[in-house]
C-alpha cells in the first residue's frame, strides 16, 4: 500500500500546481479518489494517507465497501444511477455527479420527497455529442433547465462531463471549455448559480483544473489499474 500513499502525494502535488496556475487556491478544487473496482484495503490506505472523499460508480459495490471503511470516509456517486437503486443510494452519497436525464431527476425528486432528503446533484452533459448517448446534450439541457430548477428537493450545484478518451490531455481541453461556457450560459439565462464543475480524470485533471474544474475524479493515477472489465465501448467502461 506504499504505492497508494505515494501516488496520492504525487496527484495532490500536481493538483496544487494546476490550481495555482489557474489563479485559485487549493480550497477551490476538490480531488475525488475514484475507488470503483478497487478493494477496501486500497481505499483505507488512501484514507490513512489523508484522502477523505471517494467516488463509486455502482450502488451495490459501494454498499458492500462502505461498511468496511471508517465512518469518516465521504462518498460521491459518479456512475449511471438506475432508477431502482435511487432509494438505496440516497443515504450513502453526499454528492451525485451524474444526473443524466430529466427522467432520472424526476425520479430522484419523487423518492427524495418520500424519504425527506435533499440530495446535492450535478447534471451530466454529453459534451462529445456523437458516440456515447449518456448525459444531456447541451441544447437539451438548456431546454430542460426550467423543469429541473422546479425540482425543489434537488440541490443542483453544477455540471459534470466525461470527454471522449483521448491520447493527449490537451485533446480534452476544448470539452472542458465547452462545459464551463455552457455553465456560464445557463447561469446567465436562468439567473441561477452552478458553482461546481466536475471534470478531469487521471489523464487530464491538470488541464481540467486550468479550465475551471472544482471537482476532479482521479482513479488509476492513485490506485493503479482496476480489476479487468470486459468493456466493448467507452460507455460500458464507465458503467453507463
Ligand atoms: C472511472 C471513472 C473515473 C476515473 O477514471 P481514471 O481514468 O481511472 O482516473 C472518473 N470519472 C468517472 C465518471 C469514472 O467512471
Amino acid at each position: 500500500m506504499e504505492s497508494v500513499a505515494g501516488n496520492l502525494k504525487l496527484v495532490q502535488a500536481r493538483v496544487a500546481a494546476a490550481v495555482e496556475k489557474s489563479g485559485r487556491t487549493v480550497a477551490d478544487v476538490q480531488m475525488i479518489a475514484v475507488s470503483k473496482k478497487q478493494d477496501s484495503e486500497k481505499v483505507r490506505a488512501a484514507f490513512d494517507a489523508g484522502q477523505t472523499t471517494f467516488g463509486e460508480s455502482r450502488v451495490q459495490e459501494a454498499k458492500a465497501k462502505i461498511p468496511l471503511l471508517p465512518s469518516g470516509v465521504r462518498w460521491h456517486f459518479i456512475g449511471h444511477l438506475q432508477k431502482n437503486k435511487i432509494r438505496h443510494a440516497l443515504p450513502l452519497f453526499e454528492l451525485f455527479h451524474s444526473v443524466d436525464s430529466l427522467a432520472l431527476a424526476n425520479d430522484i425528486e419523487r423518492i427524495s420527497s418520500e424519504e425527506g432528503m435533499r440530495p446535492r446533484v450535478l447534471l451530466e452533459v454529453n459534451v462529445a455529442g456523437e458516440g456515447s448517448k449518456i448525459g444531456f446534450q447541451p441544447d437539451a439541457l438548456v431546454a430542460a433547465m426550467e423543469s429541473l430548477l422546479q425540482l425543489r428537493r434537488l440541490e443542483i450545484e453544477g455540471l459534470m462531463a466525461i470527454p471522449p478518451l483521448a491520447p493527449e490531455a490537451e485533446d480534452s481541453r476544448r470539452y472542458f471549455v465547452m462545459l464551463r461556457e455552457l455553465r456560464d450560459r445557463i447561469e446567465r439565462e436562468f439567473r441561477t448559480r452552478l458553482p461546481q464543475l466536475s471534470m478531469g480524470m487521471s489523464n487530464d485533471y491538470e488541464v481540467a483544473i486550468e479550465e475551471g474544474a472544482t471537482l476532479v475524479r482521479v482513479g488509476t493515477a492513485i490506485f493503479g489499474a482496476r480489476a479487468a472489465v470486459k468493456a466493448t465501448s467507452r460507455a460500458e467502461l464507465f458503467e453507463h
